[in-house]
């Protein structure tokens, strides 16, 4: 029984509604009783006066008239409580099933989402707006949103899944098929068939390494050795770095990097790592004879770092999506370029882990792209 009661609420709530009805008739009962002696003598004296006055005083005839008032007014009380106490009841079975109701269909959404099906809601009926709800209103909205956040995880997890089955299976199937040819003798046993195998491998290690890199920058997993940083440090090694790589291909790499910018708070490699990916892409997505420019300026909170390129562009349906892991404008060109799709994904993490922002505009297909990111000042 105790914990039948213990586990509904819809009969905490009735017994709730019970214990008020009952002090309500104790309490109606009790001044009742208080207050009929008064209420007799102010109301029948008057009819006593005259009582006595035709049939002379009869104190037994006054006690059995008192007696009779008393036994009317208690049935008259009786019978009040008990038709109010009957329709309180079932008021309150009512409205207790009312108010349990929502709370009854968040625990079935819930049990559907823990057997997994997370598309489950429970329906918000009235106002939408969090102002005009009552506390269990506010509770269904929570519980929708995180029914929807377990769902968004659950769909990022599939993808991932499948876009890593996929990334890996792609240099898996081209180093199969490289040695199955050599197995026939249809390849030959030469440097350039082992080169191409070699490659192959490389890619996936690569992508392995990436793959690693992500789930540590998603997952928070490493810590930022924020140093108040000049700018130069931060360019200057990797642009140096990567010169001969420009050079090489045929791209004009320029560099405007005024004096007096503020220091900022950076981790250098971290920060380094993301110029690299940022260099890169432009260099490789920017066809020789182009060029690729480097600038940075103060901004009232720190600095802002543009990489502009006059490279194939990116179509503006596919802007929204390029920070997202495994997305390739075109898959074929990244892919012969060794890219997995993962290098933006984990530069927008950093710079986003140093309070900065990283987006890019572009204005299309062959129009070059101005990827930009801001750090604060130290
Ligand atoms: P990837 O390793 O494939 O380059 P990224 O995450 O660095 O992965 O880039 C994702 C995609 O964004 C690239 O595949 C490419 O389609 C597009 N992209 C990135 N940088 C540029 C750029 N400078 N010009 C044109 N497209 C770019």
């Amino acid at each position: 029984m105790m914990s039948f009661i213990r586990q509904h609420i819809s009969v905490k709530l009735f017994i709730s509604y019970l214990v008020v009805i009952t002090v309500g008739v104790i309490v109606l009962a009790t001044s009742a009783e208080l207050a009929v002696p008064g209420a007799f003598n102010r109301h029948i004296a008057v009819m006593g006066s005259m009582m006595d006055s035709m049939m002379g005083s009869d104190v037994s005839m006054m006690a059995d008239l008192y007696q009779s008032f008393r036994s009317a007014v208690s049935e008259a009380l009786l019978i009040a409580t008990a038709s109010a106490a009957g329709i309180a009841v079932i008021v309150s079975l009512l409205v207790s099933r009312q108010v349990v109701a929502p709370v009854r269909e968040m625990l079935k959404a819930s049990h559907r989402i823990a057997e997994g099906n997370y598309g489950e809601r429970v329906a918000i009926n009235g106002s939408q707006a969090p102002a005009d709800m009552d506390e269990l209103g506010r509770l269904a909205i929570s519980f929708n949103r995180m029914a929807a956040s377990l769902e968004d995880t659950e769909r990022v997890r599939r993808q991932l899944i499948a876009d890593v089955t996929h990334e890996l299976r792609t240099p898996l199937t081209t180093i199969q098929g490289y040695m199955e040819g050599l197995i026939d003798g249809v390849l030959p046993a030469e440097e350039g068939t082992y080169l191409s195998v070699y490659h192959e491998a490389e890619r996936l290690k690569r992508l392995v390494n990436d793959l690693q890199e992500l789930s540590r920058v998603e997952a928070g997993a490493y810590a930022l050795n924020l140093q108040p940083v000049p700018v130069s440090t931060l360019i200057t090694p990797v642009t140096q770095r990567m010169q001969p790589q420009f050079d090489e291909k045929g791209v004009n790499f320029e560099l405007d990097l005024p004096e007096n910018l503020p220091q900022v708070a950076a981790d250098v490699d971290r920060i380094q790592q993301v110029v690299v990916n940022l260099l890169g892409n432009a260099l490789q997505y920017t066809p020789s004879g182009g060029s690729v420019r480097l600038s940075v300026q103060p901004t009232e909170q720190g600095v802002k770092f543009h990489i502009r390129d006059t490279g194939i562009g990116i179509p503006k349906e596919h802007l929204p999506y390029i920070f997202t892991r495994f997305y390739r404008v075109d898959k074929s060109r990244s892919r012969a370029g060794g890219g997995s799709g993962i290098g933006l994904t984990i530069s927008r993490h950093i710079i986003e882990a140093h309070g900065g922002e990283l987006a890019v505009s572009s204005e299309g297909a062959g129009m070059g792209s101005d990827f930009w990111f801001t750090l604060l000042a130290a």
